[in-house]
């Protein structure tokens, strides 16, 4: 009798429902007296229809099954709605036959509405984390498993919470995968903080491998122990693809820009190439119709041995530079070709220097510039390179001083450094501007303008290969007006 549980025994016929025992909770809750309820039907008692109907329902339902039912119920009452739950069980047939049934029954109003209040809380998170587009997961932190995953990370993986739920990466990735995801997570909690992986590759079930930006975060419990990973994970699968789209074009462009430059350069290369040969050919095309004419008027005056001995001077002058201008090209098309051959043999390169100098020392006394001070730290500096072509090197040094050395003294040093021998040539001449300092080592490139000098812009190209082909390093140092000194390492050893 001194429940706070509303108890009875109530008798259920088709349409009514009559109260045949009951405690004083029940009375209060329907706020009548005892005396009143005892043996009315709830229809007397004021119970709308629709009431009644639903608990007829719920007393067969317990008849049916012989079992005890539970039941919970929004009951409307004059304070409002409260919500009852409890259970009803059949008892047995009275003498009319019809069912008795006894019921526990409590007012839990304020509970459901809690209870609700909570899911609807979860209900809000949950959306919320459904409709954010980047996969969500949380992991606990004991055995990494998962605990929850939201719609875009089910997407993404191919599977569903309820089979994801309670898994591990082992369960749904190849197994160096999820070594590489588990072996981050447990980083991220020796860390303590956030860990962002910014690409990171995974094998979904059904999209294929996508491309990741993920970020981990661990939490804690308020003494510090690991609890939950959470992650956010944004596939940027499409975003990587057409980044690299864009590299391409842009790797295209840049590619096409240098072509269309070296085409140009080209071009301007025939054009001095052509008028660099052209000179030769004109002046030798001039002395031999002169050499005809006047051996064809008969003026012997003109064909003395001297004069013939000059000449031949001038002629062979101009067919050397002929052939000197064909074998740059020649080269520079070898090395195109990767066919330039560096054909080593021992010799001495101070020896070498000596030879150039005494073999220019005409161009260098014709030229304002004298013959050059040479300077060596030592008279045997003994390698294996090759000859011919490094001779080439030292020539084009040299000619390029005369050329563009204004005329100054020329300073040649030789030296041995630890692992290499070292040449510099330097002039006083017009210099060369600083963003030049390498491009002039490029094919076709000239500092100058063309009309003033004549060179075909091969002579530091061929060289600075040359000394590549033989380990070596090649460089100038330069400024404007001050004059050049251009340097030559090679290897001792090969
Ligand atoms: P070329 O002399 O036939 O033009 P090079 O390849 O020998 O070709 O030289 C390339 C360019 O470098 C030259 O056109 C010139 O502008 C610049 N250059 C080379 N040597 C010197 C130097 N000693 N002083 C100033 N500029 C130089």
């Amino acid at each position: 009798m001194a429940a706070p549980l509303m108890m009875g025994v109530v008798e259920v016929s088709e349409n009514d429902i009559k109260i045949i025992s009951m405690n004083p909770t029940v009375a209060r809750f329907f706020e009548l007296d005892e005396k009143t309820m005892l043996g009315k039907t709830v229809e007397q008692l004021g119970m709308p229809k629709d009431t009644i109907k639903d608990w007829i329902k719920f007393y067969r339902h317990a008849l049916e099954t012989g079992q005890s039912h539970d039941v919970g119920y929004w009951h409307e009452t004059g304070q409002g709605k409260r919500f009852l739950s409890g259970k009803i069980n059949f008892i047995e047939y009275d003498k009319n036959g019809k069912p008795l049934f006894s019921f526990i029954i409590q007012d839990t109003t304020e509970m459901k509405l809690a209870r609700q209040e909570l899911e609807r809380q979860e209900n809000f998170l949950e959306t919320i984390l459904d409709n954010i587009p980047d996969m969500i997961f949380v992991k606990d932190a004991k055995d990494l498993r998962f605990l929850k995953f939201n719609k875009a990370g089910e997407d993404l993986i191919g599977y569903n919470r309820r089979e994801l739920i309670g898994k591990n990466d082992y369960d749904f990735f190849p197994p160096e995968q999820a070594n590489d995801f588990t072996g981050m997570d447990k980083k991220v909690f020796e860390g303590r903080r956030m860990v962002e992986i910014a690409e990171e590759p995974i094998e979904t079930r059904f999209r294929g491998k996508r491309i990741l930006h993920t970020k981990k975060i661990p939490l804690f419990t308020p003494n510090g122990q690991p609890q939950f990973l959470v992650g956010i994970s944004e596939d940027i699968t499409e975003k990587k693809e057409a980044q690299e789209m864009q590299k391409k074009v842009y790797q295209e462009q840049v590619a096409r820009q240098e072509i269309e430059k070296l085409l140009e350069a080209r071009d301007e290369f025939i054009s001095i190439a052509s008028h660099e040969l052209k000179s030769p050919l004109s002046s030798l095309i001039l002395q031999a119709q002169m050499f005809k004419r006047n051996v064809s008027l008969g003026r012997d005056d003109l064909l003395s041995k001297e004069k013939i001995i000059s000449m031949m001077d001038l002629t062979e002058k101009q067919v050397l530079r002929l052939d000197r201008l064909v074998n740059d090209m020649l080269d520079v098309s070898r090395i195109r070709t990767g066919k330039l051959k560096i054909d080593r043999m021992e010799f001495n390169l101070y020896d070498l220097i000596q030879d150039v100098l005494i073999r220019m020392k005409e161009q260098f006394l014709l030229s304002d510039s004298g013959e050059p001070k040479f300077t060596y730290t030592s008279r045997t500096i003994v390698g294996s390179w090759d000859h011919l072509r490094i001779e080439q090197v030292i020539l084009n040094l040299l000619t390029n001083a005369i050329r563009y050395g204004g005329g100054g003294p020329i300073e040649v040093h030789l030296s041995q450094e630890k692992n290499f021998a070292r040449v510099s040539v330097r002039d006083h001449g017009i210099g060369i501007a600083p963003e030049l300092h390498e491009k002039i080592f490029d094919r076709f490139v000239r500092a100058i303008n063309p009309s003033e000098v004549s060179g075909l812009g091969l002579g530091l190209f061929i060289s600075m290969q040359i000394v590549k082909a033989h380990g070596g390093r090649m460089w100038v140092e330069s400024k404007i007006g001050k004059g050049s000194t251009f340097f030559v390492e090679l290897p001792l050893s090969k």
